[in-house]
């Protein structure tokens, strides 16, 4: 006997007419039924033929007057003790029956699918950081789940990022090494990523949410049919082992957590700097794992002619999200040229000008440098904000910094709430008092 025929289904009774209730509505229960149990007598009250009931309870559901109810037979009760100890037993037999056939099909599909990917980013072979936050968030989830921590690496003479991926957690790396992916194109690495998902079936698959991440993933969770859930600020995985995808929602008011439930893998991507940076250790080694997919120059319709790098030189160059100090001004600093003195304390410290969005929005500072949920998210050793309230959607780009001084002159301001240091003052008079007292120090100290 196989261990299909071993599982007791759970008894689900059969229908019965209580008698005295039926208002003879017309018959309402014998057109529900989906076996013909039910026909009518001449006082308009149902005859139910238990012989061919299959418990659906369609009749009892409709039945305008109550009249109608399921009760257990005599070996139905027997059964459902037999059920009873099996379920008490605890037996993934009995949790897989409780299942209909359509949610049992499902979860063993899913149950196919293991281990965690992370794709490895990288632009002429220069890799994007984000990859390597990613796998240390990566392996925790590995660890939670028990499985294998992997690294996808696609491109054109790029096996040495395998070794780094091993340095930065994973065990395993999945290669694809040609020159037909030398440069990006969608076409061409979203067919090898769905090559090897459908090849090796990770249960999670993570991508860093740059401009390259979110056009491969897109269309990688599009042509796999699976879920994607963009620009993730927490990851973690719940008592059933699906992973809870935390992320800001309605204009970042609240925060959502989203579950991939019924397909696999279940994609996440992530902005840099929101999670940590693991430790890299070059003792650290894995498998390398080579993957031809049959993806040929001719195949691919786009044509790469010219690559132009359009890096912004000057002061628009510089990255604020890589940045290990920064002073923050919102739109309390009134103009542009208030700037400076945010720029002077910066310079001090060896770090560079952020702002809030309402100081981009007044045309104090440019785009590039805007702090929060729809500019840069950060994660710098010291964040001062300076005049900045502390709304949710600047807290979301910020409040991972190691160390955050807030200087408001409104003692309720929120950005109190997530300060290790709060200063309640004229940011004109804190900020020079602050960068003059540096000054000082660091001449006594030359002296
Ligand atoms: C969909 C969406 C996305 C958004 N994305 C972002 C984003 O990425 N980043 C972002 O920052 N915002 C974003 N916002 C806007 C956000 O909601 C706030 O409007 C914005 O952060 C407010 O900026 P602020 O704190 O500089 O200005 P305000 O809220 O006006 O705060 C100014 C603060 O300065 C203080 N102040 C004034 N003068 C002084 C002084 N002399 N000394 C000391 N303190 C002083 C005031 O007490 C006040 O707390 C977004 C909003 C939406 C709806």
């Amino acid at each position: 006997m196989d261990e299909k025929k071993k599982k007791i289904k759970k008894p689900r009774g059969v229908a019965r007419l209580i008698p005295g209730k039926c208002i003879a509505c017309g018959g309402r229960c014998e057109t529900s039924c989906p076996k013909g149990c039910i026909t009518m007598d001449d006082n308009g009250e149902p005859i139910i033929d238990i012989k061919d009931c299959i418990g659906c309870g369609k009749c009892v559901k409709i039945c305008p007057s109550e009249a109608i109810e399921m009760y257990l037979t005599p070996e139905e009760l027997e059964i459902l003790k037999q059920w009873e100890a099996q379920k008490a037993a605890g037996s993934e037999v009995e949790k897989a029956e409780e299942l209909t056939d359509e949610e049992a099909a499902i979860l063993a599909k899913i149950r196919e699918y293991k281990g965690v990917w992370v794709f490895v980013e990288h632009t002429g072979g220069e890799v994007a950081t984000v990859s390597w936050e990613l796998l240390g968030v990566g392996a925790d989830l590995a660890k939670t789940l028990g499985v294998e921590l992997c690294a996808v690496v696609v491109g054109d003479k790029v096996e040495h990022l395998c070794n780094e991926s091993f340095y930065h957690g994973a065990s395993k790396a999945y290669l694809v090494d040609d020159p037909v992916f030398h440069n990006y194109r969608t076409e061409s690495y979203y067919k090898a990523v769905c090559y090897l998902v459908e090849k090796y079936k990770p249960e999670i698959m993570l991508v860093g949410a740059t401009g390259l991440g979110r056009d491969l993933a897109g269309a990688v969770a599009t042509h796999l049919l699976t879920g994607l859930t963009a620009d993730c600020t927490g990851l973690s995985i719940d008592d059933k082992g699906f992973l809870l995808q935390t992320r800001p929602a309605f204009g970042g008011n609240i925060m959502a957590t989203i579950m991939t439930e019924c397909t696999r893998p279940q994609m996440s991507t992530v902005r840099p700097h929101v999670m940590p940076m693991p430790v890299r250790d070059t003792a650290r080694s894995g498998k390398i794992v080579r993957e031809s997919p049959p993806i040929k120059e001719d195949d691919i319709l786009i044509k790469v002619l010219e690559v132009i790098d359009d890096r912004k030189q000057g002061a628009d160059a510089i990255d604020v999200a890589a940045a290990e100090v920064i002073v923050s001004g919102g739109r309390g600093m009134l103009n542009e040229e208030n700037f400076g003195i945010l720029q002077e304390l910066a310079d001090e410290l060896g770090g560079v000008v952020g702002c809030s969005r309402a100081a981009v929005e007044a045309g104090y500072m440019p785009l590039e440098r805007q702090v929060g949920q729809t500019g840069k998210t950060v994660r710098p050793k010291i964040y001062i904000a300076c005049a900045i309230s502390g709304a949710i959607q600047h807290l979301v780009g910020m409040q991972d910094s190691d160390v955050i001084i807030a200087i408001n002159r409104d003692r309720s301001a929120a950005i109190f709430e997530v300060a290790t240091y709060g200063i309640v003052g004229d940011v004109f008079q804190v900020v020079p008092s602050i960068t003059n007292r540096l000054k000082e120090l660091r001449s006594k100290k030359a002296s």
